[in-house]
């Protein structure tokens, strides 16, 4: 099987470790940071990292447009924690400035486990993901506070506090996002699904 060309938006977060992930699931990964960059890619990630800091760096390097463009275009797209949030189509907690590259019909709260705990791991069930729990590690990390009808969740943790159960995983058609780092931890399942979306198995 040929290696599926994968980018890494790669202007600000941890693309690194998304490059080594993606690699290890048998795909051909790249950082991208100029508009042309994004030419023959068949999928993107979007990292952990900053998501105020990302969308002003994607404004300044002219790739906001290009990567809207992208995704709109049907190119699948995977999005960790800040990466989550350049995917939500509405951000709560954001900068009044912030930009998206949108895609999936959510809305995403920033820094929404933050007053309670800056970050925490937790194990949880991964729809779609054969073998135990994921190890979940959250740093600063957004929730997903509501869904639209073609999103499908696909993992929750409890709330702060004993709370109502957050969404922190959902897929819409071939797009991803996790407010976790999966990309930290070494189980490389959650990139293998991405790179299966990428290669139209799942
Ligand atoms: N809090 C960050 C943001 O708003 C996300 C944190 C992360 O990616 N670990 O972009």
């Amino acid at each position: 099987m040929t290696a599926p060309l994968v980018g890494v938006f790669a202007l600000q977060g941890d693309v690194r470790e998304h490059l080594r992930a993606l690699e290890a699931c048998g795909a051909a990964a790249v950082a991208v940071r100029r508009p042309a960059e994004l030419a023959g890619l068949a999928g993107i990630v979007l990292p952990g990292g900053e998501s105020t800091t990302m969308s002003k760096l994607a404004v300044a390097f002219d790739l906001l447009e290009p990567l809207r463009e992208a995704v709109r275009g049907g190119l699948p797209a995977y999005g960790s924690c800040a990466g989550m949030i350049m995917l939500a189509d509405a951000v709560l907690d954001g900068r009044p400035d912030q930009e998206t590259v949108g895609g999936i019909d959510m809305t995403v709260r920033r820094n929404a486990f933050g007053r309670q705990v800056d970050s925490f791991e937790a194990d949880l069930h991964f729809a779609e993901l054969a073998g135990p729990a994921v190890h979940a590690v959250f740093i600063r990390a957004p929730w997903v506070e509501s869904v639209g009808e073609q999103v499908r969740v696909l993992g929750t943790v409890p709330g702060p506090d004993g709370g109502e159960a957050r969404i922190v995983a959902v897929r819409q058609g071939n797009l991803l996002a996790t407010s976790f780092h999966p990309e930290l931890t070494g189980d490389t399942r959650v990139h293998h699904y991405f790179v299966d979306i990428v290669r139209g198995q799942v």
